[in-house]
């Protein structure tokens, strides 16, 4: 994980850079989306906000989420049948660990799928843009209660 200040620090430039208005709100979220190893939804993301800014919408969550994905400084998880997840920490593609209890997403810290890319594109003839790699199982937390 790269270190949540200094992350949020640069999220807080790059909205600047595109004159994007940075209201008390945006910036607990940006802090929010700095630090949380545990990606995680719009609406997870609205409930934690809400303890701090009553106000605050699922929109404004939303709206900041589509600002950063236009400028690539977040990394959207789609599922099938499930929330999209977020990634404020890492905005590069990286592969994840999915708990199929509890649903909790963490990085795996094996890079595999970035090794795997100049092969893949050398095979291939492909110009890789983007690469996603997804372990499911069952997370040391649920596995306890076994
Ligand atoms: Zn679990
Ligand atoms: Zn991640």
């Amino acid at each position: 994980m790269v270190d949540p200040q200094t992350r949020f620090e640069e999220l807080v430039a790059k909205l600047r850079e595109q004159k994007y208005r940075l209201t008390p709100q945006r910036i607990a979220l940006l802090r929010l989306l700095a630090a949380s190893d545990g990606h995680p939804s719009a609406s997870q993301l609205y409930e934690q906000m809400n303890d701090q800014f009553p106000t605050t919408s699922l929109a404004t969550v939303y709206k900041t989420l589509n600002v950063l994905k236009e400028i690539d400084e977040v990394l959207e998880l789609g599922f099938s049948g499930d929330d999209n997840r977020y990634d404020g920490n890492k905005p590069y593609p990286h592969s994840h660990l999915i708990c199929i209890r509890c649903r909790k997403i963490m990085d795996s810290e094996v890079s595999i799928a970035q090794d795997l890319v100049p092969q893949v594109a050398q095979q291939s003839g492909y110009q890789i843009i983007s690469h996603r790699l997804d372990f499911y199982g069952v997370c040391p937390g649920c596995r306890e209660g076994e």
